[in-house]
């Protein structure tokens, strides 16, 4: 853990930024109608032979791999940020457990969270939830932007990830979403031959159900939410340790549900910084993954916290790793 001044009580500045104007976007129906057929599918859960008193399991487990390492840190602190290093092989395999999140291509998820740094909380903002909360948090994930469907904007915001083989291959065809299916697939019948073995056809179907009901439905929208709560409730609720000069705070339950991606304020102050938490007791269990891989060998070049001068608070101190 990188040190802090811990004396200090978190305030919550209020930024000068400007009110958000965003001009009314299609709805891409595509979208929509996935985001709304997973929620719908939530209900069978619930019932036989779906439920299992075994789904915070299938929901913390489901998270720390296509959540925390495919999302947090392959999306986000290794594409997106280049925090770290890892061998090409484990960079593969991370990306390709984002992929099992539905989040959408690593191109476009990238794309859209490197325009979110550069232009937070004003007119640019892909998801200022400063607008609204929904449309922070959801609205803008089915709503068409135009700079997505433009060359020019991949040009200029990941023209490093352009040069990649691997998501180039992702990216064409819509691959990514047939691997999400294929994930489905193996899941399900990986489930099906566990239960099997312990319980003959009725585990295999009892495995199999609660495999696609809380493994991977249930699973995939619990991560959406609260990979959008870092979009939505970390820009709205909260304290700064930092002037961002943006709305991004520091939000502890955030920070719990995403295993350190709630530190918000923090992140936007050092965003390549491979740590979000900067004080002792904010917690960042996907940062503490990235210190095994360094010690075991597998990660290397992790980016310390050194934060600008400019965005410490006026009575902070400099904070530096
Ligand atoms: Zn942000
Ligand atoms: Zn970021």
């Amino acid at each position: 853990m990188n040190p802090m001044n811990t004396t200090l009580a978190p305030t919550l500045s209020v930024p000068t930024v400007t009110r958000p104007v965003r001009p009314a976007r299609r709805v891409i129906w595509r979208y929509f109608s996935i985001l709304l057929g997973f929620h719908l599918l939530l209900p069978i859960a619930f019932f036989d032979p779906f439920f299992t008193w075994w789904f915070p399991v299938y929901l913390l487990v489901g998270n720390a791999i296509f959540g925390s390492i495919g999302i947090n840190l392959a999306y986000h602190r290794l594409l997106t940020h280049r925090s770290l290093e890892v061998p090409q092989w484990l960079e593969k395999t991370f990306v390709m457990f984002g992929i099992c999140s539905l989040e959408g291509p690593p191109f476009k998820w990238v794309c859209t969270h490197r325009i979110h740094h550069q232009e937070s909380d004003v007119e640019k903002d892909p998801h200022s939830p400063r607008e609204n909360f929904l449309w922070g948090h959801m609205g803008w994930i089915y709503t068409d932007d135009p700079r997505m469907n433009s060359f020019m904007t991949y040009d200029k915001y990941i023209p490093d990830l352009l040069e990649e083989s691997y998501l180039r291959w992702l990216h064409k065809r819509s691959r990514w979403a047939q691997l999400y299916l294929a994930h489905i697939v193996l899941l399900v019948l990986a489930a099906a031959g566990v239960g099997a073995i312990f319980n003959g056809a009725e585990g295999a179907i009892h495995g199999a159900a609660q495999m696609f009901a809380w493994g991977v439905v249930a699973r995939t929208v619990y991560v959406w939410h609260i990979t959008w709560f870092v979009n939505s409730a970390s820009h709205r609720w909260g304290y700064q340790n930092y002037k961002t000069n943006d709305l991004s705070t520091n939000s502890w339950w955030v920070a719990l549900l995403t295993n350190g991606e709630g530190w918000h304020n923090n992140h936007h102050a050092a965003p390549r910084a491979a740590s979000h938490g900067h004080r002792w007791w904010e917690i960042d269990l996907t940062y503490s993954f990235v210190r095994l891989l360094e010690i075991v060998g597998l990660a290397k070049k992790v980016v310390p916290v050194i934060v600008p001068k400019h965005r410490l608070q006026e009575t902070e101190p400099v904070v530096a790793a």
